[in-house]
């Protein structure tokens, strides 16, 4: 997952293994409680954005995201099924790309994350629920305050979401501010509760 190494099981050999050890973020940490978290309940996120972390999902991005989809749900040591029925989720969505992505050479990789997880533990993705309608900056480009400003009025809700429990998926957290307001989009249809998981979370 992390060097391609070819390894027999498993997808990431020892001394990545062992690497990535001193990323995790603690079990007990897991739980990122972001100030601007009004409308997203929980986000969990399960290593900080670095070293080899940050080089797997960059290569994820931009080179081929195989080996990073093979590997990623092993290595949280999480069993995802298990987290999804315990929240009592009932769609999973991943964090929403404008149109415009879809002709550069970026993979989504949230859309390839929660595909594989819906497959892998027999739940529903839900592709459309909510969509991307403003081409918005790059939010790394951007001050905190500007951060927020961008995304306002970004999110279109498609869906029928009352009483609902819904689970996002996205590769890094930093602010927090798109998931909090996809989150905000949910919550305005009238979703009970919305949960994000994170591969990564980038501590600014
Ligand atoms: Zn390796």
């Amino acid at each position: 997952m992390f060097c391609k190494d070819i390894v027999t099981d498993g997808g990431i050999c020892d001394e990545c293994r062992t690497k990535t050890e001193y990323l995790k973020i603690p079990q007990t940490a897991r739980d990122i409680n972001h100030q601007c978290f009004k409308k997203l309940d929980k986000c969990i996120s399960f290593y900080y954005y670095k070293d080899i972390v940050r080089d797997s999902i960059l290569y994820a991005k931009y080179k081929s995201c195989a080996h990073f989809l093979d590997g990623f749900e092993e290595i949280t040591g999480v069993d995802f099924g298990r987290l999804c029925e315990e929240n009592n989720i009932d769609e999973i969505i991943s964090m929403p790309a404008h149109k415009s992505k879809f002709y550069t050479n970026e993979y989504d990789l949230p859309q390839q994350m929660a595909l594989r997880i819906a497959k892998n533990n027999g739940l529903r993705y839900n592709k459309d629920l909510v969509t991307k309608i403003k081409k918005t900056k790059n939010q790394h480009d951007l001050s905190l305050t500007e951060r927020k400003s961008n995304l306002k009025g970004a999110f279109e809700l498609n869906g029928e979401v009352k009483g609902k429990n819904i689970l996002i998926i996205d590769d890094i957290i930093s602010t927090g501010y798109s998931l909090e307001e996809v989150a905000a989009c949910l919550k305005k249809g009238g979703a009970s509760a919305v949960m994000a998981i994170t591969f990564a979370y980038n501590k600014l």
